[in-house]
């Protein structure tokens, strides 16, 4: 009866979304770890919305737009964007897009805050994240295929190892622990990211035809 009143007036969730089935991930793993590469093939498969921040942040910065510039200040360092900043542009992307079968999250979240602050943005929608998949790849593969796309990437922090490098110290420092803290929630795997790319493609579909 509760549940049926609240429905009624769309009372403390999104009437639109709570209840709606929906498949939520996350695509998880060090930079150069085939995140990107993946999730367009998800997309075609199951036809969620892939929301890539670091994409996001890409299309403000070649925009010139005061985001963009914000962003670019430490994009080109290979730190990581402050918190207020992505979870707001994230946010904003989610919202203007509540009708899809489910995300994909690539490139987010990066820190624990943001996880809490992915959390919050679900349950105001009546959704969770139901599953994390990490790629797992070591760091002189990354670092090799990551300069190996700066060839035709254009992207500055893809052709400077040091930059490179930072970007994978980041990524333990503050990142890592994303892992973890969904593992607690219990939607934490892990697949073998090495390999072709259709071999890393079927090992990640077996993953998200359980759920
Ligand atoms: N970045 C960030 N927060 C994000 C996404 C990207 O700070 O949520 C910044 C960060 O500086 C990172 C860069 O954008 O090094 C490129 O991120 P992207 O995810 O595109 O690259 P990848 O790590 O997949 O190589
Ligand atoms: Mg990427």
């Amino acid at each position: 009866m509760i549940e049926w009143f609240k429905r009624l007036f769309g009372i403390g969730t999104n009437s639109l979304n709570a209840d709606k089935l929906m498949v939520n991930i996350i695509l998880f793993g060090p930079p150069g770890s085939g995140k990107g590469t993946q999730a367009a093939k998800l997309v075609e498969k199951y036809g969620f919305l892939h929301i890539s921040t670091g994409d996001l942040f890409r299309y403000e910065m070649g925009n010139d737009t005061p985001l963009g510039l914000e962003a670019k200040s430490f994009i080109e360092k290979g730190e990581l964007v402050p918190d207020s900043i992505t979870i707001g542009m994230l946010k904003n992307k989610v919202e203007a897009n509540p009708d899809v079968k489910g995300y994909i999250f690539d490139g987010f979240p990066r820190t624990i805050d943001q996880s809490k602050a992915l959390d919050e943005l679900m349950a105001g929608l009546g959704q969770s994240i139901n599953l994390l998949i990490a790629l797992s790849v070591d760091d002189e593969e990354i670092i090799s295929r990551i300069l190996q796309r700066g060839k035709t990437s254009g992207r500055a922090d893809d052709n400077d190892e040091s930059i490179i490098r930072n970007r994978i110290n980041v990524y333990n420092e503050n990142t890592r622990q994303v892992y973890d803290y969904y593992d607690a929630k219990k939607v934490s795997q892990s697949v073998d990211g090495l390999g072709g790319i259709e071999d890393i493609f079927a090992r990640l579909t077996s993953v998200i035809d359980q759920v």
